[in-house]
């Protein structure tokens, strides 16, 4: 019987549920695998990920902060995760590394019932990193939405945002806003926000990234990146706004879909979702 090798790489990954999920595809499609998850020091990155070979691996997970860093290592990149500088999902195959994004696609597929709310609609994105980056690029693509406020502590890195967003975005219109401003957005009305910060996550749960006196009755959809389910913010968002949304079905989904482009192999969403977070 044919046997699969995956690993996942990432920096204090130890918490990661993708093993998980592979554990349950595995049994699920009656197949011979195993995930390893490999904790590896930022400063190690190079030469440690170039030791992994594909008599090693079939395919690979990449999470933080090693996304944009495996670019430069690959020698094809498809063209979702070059539009948005991020790899999550390495394929290995006749001696080549296929890098792709399978972020966007989990991320889309909890939100395919609301596209009636969400279509040319208006978004609020706290977070200006890999995952927001991400958000922004499918809410574009696969819902038509063009009009983003984003919320970021660093300007710097929010400006750089936008700039490589505004390449890919045909017209786009984005509004970046600091902590001290974000008294602005308060008594905005948005169809979606996206929290792509680790506050409420699992080491902040109580944390938010939203301005204290921001009213969560404006929002049609809330949608957290974050999937422990201690999360303050899911649990608000759960009695005053139409959907609320943790990352759990985003996590499960741009596995599967992973598992697909590794080994050709559909496997079914409710299966996975409901044995891994019991819900
Ligand atoms: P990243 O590239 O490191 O970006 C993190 C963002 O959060 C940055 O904008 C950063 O702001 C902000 N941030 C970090 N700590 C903060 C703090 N204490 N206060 C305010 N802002 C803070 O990470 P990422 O890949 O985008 O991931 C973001 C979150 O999404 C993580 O919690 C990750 O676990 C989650 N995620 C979930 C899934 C899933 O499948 N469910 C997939 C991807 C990511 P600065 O720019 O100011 O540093």
């Amino acid at each position: 019987m044919e046997r699969f090798r995956f690993a996942l790489i990432g920096h204090n990954v130890t918490y990661s549920r993708s093993a998980d999920i592979f554990e349950r595809i595995f049994s699920l499609k009656n197949i011979n695998g195993s995930c390893e998850i490999i904790n590896i020091d930022p400063d190690g990155f190079v030469d440690r990920f170039r030791s992994i070979t594909e008599e090693q691996v079939d395919g690979m997970s990449v999470t933080i902060p090693f996304k944009k860093a495996v670019m430069a290592y690959l020698d094809e990149i498809d063209p979702i995760a070059q539009a948005i500088e991020a790899v999550n999902s390495i394929r290995y195959t006749k001696g080549k590394k296929l890098g792709y994004n399978t972020d966007c696609f989990g991320f889309s597929k909890p939100l395919h019932p609301h596209a009636n709310i969400l279509k040319h609609g208006k978004a609020l994105i706290f977070g200006a990193g890999g995952a927001a980056k991400a958000v922004v690029y499918t809410l574009y693509t696969d819902y038509e939405i063009k009009d983003f406020v984003i919320l970021n502590r660093n300007m710097d890195k929010m400006r750089k945002f936008k700039e490589s967003l505004s390449e890919k975005i045909d017209g786009m219109h984005m509004t970046l806003c600091k902590r001290e401003d974000e008294g602005q957005i308060v008594n905005d009305r948005f169809d979606i926000a996206v929290n792509c910060t680790p506050l409420g996550g699992w080491n902040k749960p109580d944390l938010s990234p939203f301005p204290d006196s921001f009213d969560f009755n404006n929002l049609k959809i809330y949608y957290d990146l974050n999937y422990n389910t201690n999360n303050q913010l899911v649990k608000t968002a759960k009695t005053k706004t139409q959907v609320a949304l943790d990352g759990s079905a985003m996590l499960v989904a741009q596995a599967i879909r992973s598992f697909y482009l590794w080994t050709g192999i559909q496997v079914n969403f409710d299966n996975v979702y409901s044995h891994v977070f019991g819900y």
